[in-house]
C-alpha cells in the first residue's frame, strides 16, 4: 500500500520537484508492485491535495514545478539541473530522458554527430607488425583470436577484422 506518507517523505527530500521526478523516485521503491502509470497517478493526486491544503506551492507552470513553501522563494537553488550535451549550458530537464537544453541543440547534435571514435585511428607500424606475426604464427585467425588481439591493441573487433583482411589480401598479391 503506497501511503501519502511515503510520497510525502520522498517529495520532502526533493524539496522542489516535477511530477516525473517524484514519480521516478517512488518508482525505485515500488517497481514490480505498481506500474509507473499508477505511481504517476498517485503522485498527481498527492500533489493536488497538498496544493489544496497549501502545503505545496506551484513555483512554475507549463511544465509545472512544485515546492514546499519554505523552499518556494529560492526554488531555483534546489531544482535539479543537467548539462546540455551540445552547448554545456545548465538546464532544467522537463522529461526524464532529456539531454539537450533546447530543440536547437538537439538539431545541432543530430547534424554533427560525435567525432569518430579512436578505434578508427590509423594503424601504427608496431601494431601492423604484431598482427602480421600473429597471422604467420597461426596461419589463420579465428574470431576468438581477433577479439583477443582487439583487446590487446585496444581496438574494436571490426577494426582488427578489416586489417586482417587487408593484410591477407596484400600477402596474396605479393607472395
Ligand atoms: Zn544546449
Amino acid at each position: 500500500m503506497m501511503l501519502y506518507a511515503d510520497i510525502f517523505e520522498k517529495a520532502y527530500k526533493l524539496k522542489v520537484f516535477q511530477i516525473w521526478e517524484l514519480t521516478e523516485e517512488l518508482y525505485k521503491d515500488w517497481e514490480g508492485i505498481f506500474s509507473k502509470k499508477v505511481v504517476k497517478d498517485r503522485v498527481t493526486s498527492f500533489i493536488a491535495s497538498q496544493l489544496r491544503a497549501n502545503s505545496l506551492i506551484k513555483v512554475r507552470s507549463d511544465p509545472s514545478i512544485f515546492a514546499f513553501p519554505e523552499f518556494g522563494t529560492e526554488w531555483e537553488k534546489y531544482v535539479r539541473k543537467r548539462k546540455c550535451q551540445t552547448c554545456g549550458k545548465e538546464f532544467i530537464p522537463f522529461r526524464p530522458e532529456q539531454v539537450y537544453c533546447s530543440e536547437k541543440c538537439r538539431e545541432r547534435r543530430k547534424a554533427s554527430p560525435l567525432p569518430p571514435q579512436k578505434t578508427q585511428k590509423k594503424w601504427a607500424k608496431e601494431e601492423e607488425e604484431f598482427l602480421k606475426r600473429e597471422l604467420r604464427k597461426k596461419g589463420k585467425l579465428s574470431k576468438k583470436d581477433m577479439v583477443e588481439i582487439a583487446q590487446k591493441l585496444q581496438r574494436s573487433y571490426r577494426s582488427v577484422w578489416h586489417k586482417v583482411r587487408r593484410l591477407q589480401h596484400e600477402a596474396k598479391n605479393n607472395p
